[in-house]
């Protein structure tokens, strides 16, 4: 096994035996690795600001074809702080991890994915608009688990303009006028249709451009659980986290008013 450098994000970290950690890794040299650090809880070691959650960094290490990996030093650690910090931010932030995980397999090389992903960390970490961004990450990763739709124009007649429903049947949008050929259609609020078009192509440095009401959030938010129970059909834990924590970020604002 060859000692490597690679830039890779730590996706989650958990406790082995009493002293050591199995931390993985979303390396952007070799996909997906395992890595069993031993002493990770002993408070001099090197090693534990690189593995801490929400931090990127170089790792040297040796992976390994099949079975854990070994992390030998880290260089170039970068925490997300504010992720680090806030528990709504993290909130977002570790179901766009635990997403990129369930995606693609392990050890599958996908540095496009990879620098996805961290920008979507480091955008949320600048304090941009976190329940945008993981709906950007929604919509652009559900290519990685096999799903593709036709988001450009209508899937029958190459429609453009106009409001547009979705439809499993046709597998992407349909104008006005086509809607009539699908009576199971999503029926879904066209604004939430017309942003889901949009963060299907959308670049995270454009977001500033964009101006979403908490109505419209609402909206988007039930077609994409629609689309991700039809297409997707996994239930995370920090999915369900995030849901529940709308709901106390309300009772938050309004113990502040
Ligand atoms: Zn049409």
């Amino acid at each position: 096994m060859a000692i490597v450098e690679s830039k890779g994000l730590i996706l989650f970290a958990k406790n082995h035996k009493e002293k050591d950690k199995l931390v993985k890794i979303f390396t952007e040299s070799a996909g997906k690795q395992m890595f069993y650090v031993r002493g990770a809880h002993r408070k001099n070691n090197p090693l534990q600001p690189a593995i801490m959650p929400f931090t990127e960094a170089t790792y040297i290490s040796q992976f390994s074809e099949q079975g854990l990996s070994f992390l030998h030093a880290a260089k170039h650690i970068h925490p997300f702080r504010h992720l680090q910090e806030d528990i709504f931010l993290a909130g977002y932030a570790t179901y766009l991890l635990n997403l990129a995980d369930a995606a693609i397999e392990d050890r599958v090389y996908d540095p496009h994915l990879y620098q996805f992903l961290k920008e979507a960390l480091h955008f949320i970490d600048e304090g941009k608009d976190a329940e945008i961004i993981t709906n950007i990450f929604e919509v652009q990763v559900l290519q990685r688990f096999g799903v593709q739709f036709e988001w450009q124009h209508c899937a029958i007649c190459g429609e453009t303009h106009g409001k547009f429903d979705f439809s499993s049947k046709y597998s992407g949008v349909l104008c006005e006028r086509h809607w009539s050929l699908d009576e199971r259609r999503y029926h879904a609020d066209p604004k939430a249709i017309h942003f889901l078009r949009l963060f299907h192509q959308i670049d995270y440095q454009k977001i500033d451009t964009i101006q979403v009401s908490t109505e419209t959030k609402q909206v988007i938010r039930t077609v994409l659980d629609e689309l991700y129970e039809e297409f997707v059909g996994i239930h995370l834990k920090s999915k369900s986290f995030i849901d529940q924590m709308k709901s106390w970020q309300q009772i938050v604002k309004r113990d502040e008013q």
